[in-house]
């Protein structure tokens, strides 16, 4: 059991999504440096009382469960949105799913968001490099795209942007620039959004600007090592109110969620800073119902 904080935390991004859906290649990415704990993740995928137990261990209250939509690049199709759904069925106050709706496939994007909220996803995750598009691309055509976020802003749905690289099969990292951030953040200004590994590894000045700009543009901090946060982000503390923890646990280098948090907190940063945000920002952005 880990020593426990005296508040709950939130891991608002990790990967429990269908992994059987997986193209080869991409599989083997994935599964590359874990192949002795392989069959176990991938039992966990299926098996929420099993992550739940995970989390218990580990002083986790709640975690994201990342999916969207990739068929062309990594595999994932439209039912990654259901799989999110029902696997948080199991605890919907502890298990939060996020979907997405595929610009580039979808016939009806702004109904498909409606559904997506009908099936109960918390947040909709855009991932420019696997999707193959800039995260502004409706600013030069995609209108379906703009349609996602417009409708995602009048249901008050939060939408999460990867930014930064990617290094499956196929990725396109040039699309992971956060300074296309800044167009969505003026063109939907009652849009909350998350910048997914504030432009790691070489964005992060790009980042800093539109974080600090945009009220409304959060950081979350997952796919960054710990211990190298403040490197990373030297004016942390001035994003405070802002900032949220996640891992992108169990993606290539992030080994143990608990292991993460441990690292965080031996960072030099205020105690209400801290728990700002492992815990608060994090339940004013997805409150528990
Ligand atoms: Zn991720």
């Amino acid at each position: 059991m880990a020593a426990p904080t005296p508040y709950p935390i939130t891991d608002i991004h990790i990967h429990i999504q269908p992994w059987r859906q997986l193209k080869p290649a991409v599989a083997e990415v994935m599964r590359r440096g874990k192949e002795d704990h392989w069959q176990r993740l991938i039992a966990l995928m299926d098996d929420p009382a099993a992550l739940l137990e995970v989390m218990d261990r580990s002083g986790i209250q709640r975690v994201g469960l990342i999916n969207y939509p990739s068929p062309d690049l990594m595999g994932f199709d439209d039912s990654t949105n259901d799989f999110a759904a029902t696997y948080a069925d199991a605890a919907p106050n502890r298990l939060l799913p996020f979907g997405g709706v595929h610009p580039r496939f979808s016939k009806d994007p702004a109904g498909d968001v409606d559904r997506l909220i009908d099936l109960g996803i918390r947040c909709l995750k855009i991932h420019p490099p696997h999707q193959l598009f800039p995260a502004n691309a409706y600013t030069e055509g995609l209108d379906a795209l703009g349609a996602i976020y417009r409708r995602a802003e009048e249901r008050g749905l939060p939408v999460m942007v990867h930014t930064g690289t990617s290094v499956f099969p196929g990725a396109r990292s040039k699309w992971g620039n956060p300074l296309e951030l800044d167009d969505v953040a003026i063109d939907f200004p009652d849009l909350r959004i998350l910048m997914a590994h504030g432009g790691r590894p070489f964005w992060m000045a790009q980042a800093f600007f539109v974080l600090r700009r945009h009220r409304n543009v959060h950081l979350e901090l997952s796919g960054i090592p710990p211990a190298k946060v403040l490197e990373y982000f030297p004016r942390l503390e001035e994003l405070a109110d802002k900032a949220v923890w996640g891992t992108d646990w169990p993606s290539p280098g992030v080994k143990d969620m608990r292991q993460n948090i441990d690292q965080f907190l031996t960072l030099p940063l205020a105690e209400d800073v801290r728990r700002r945000i492992l815990s608060d920002n994090s339940l004013r952005l997805f409150p528990t119902r």
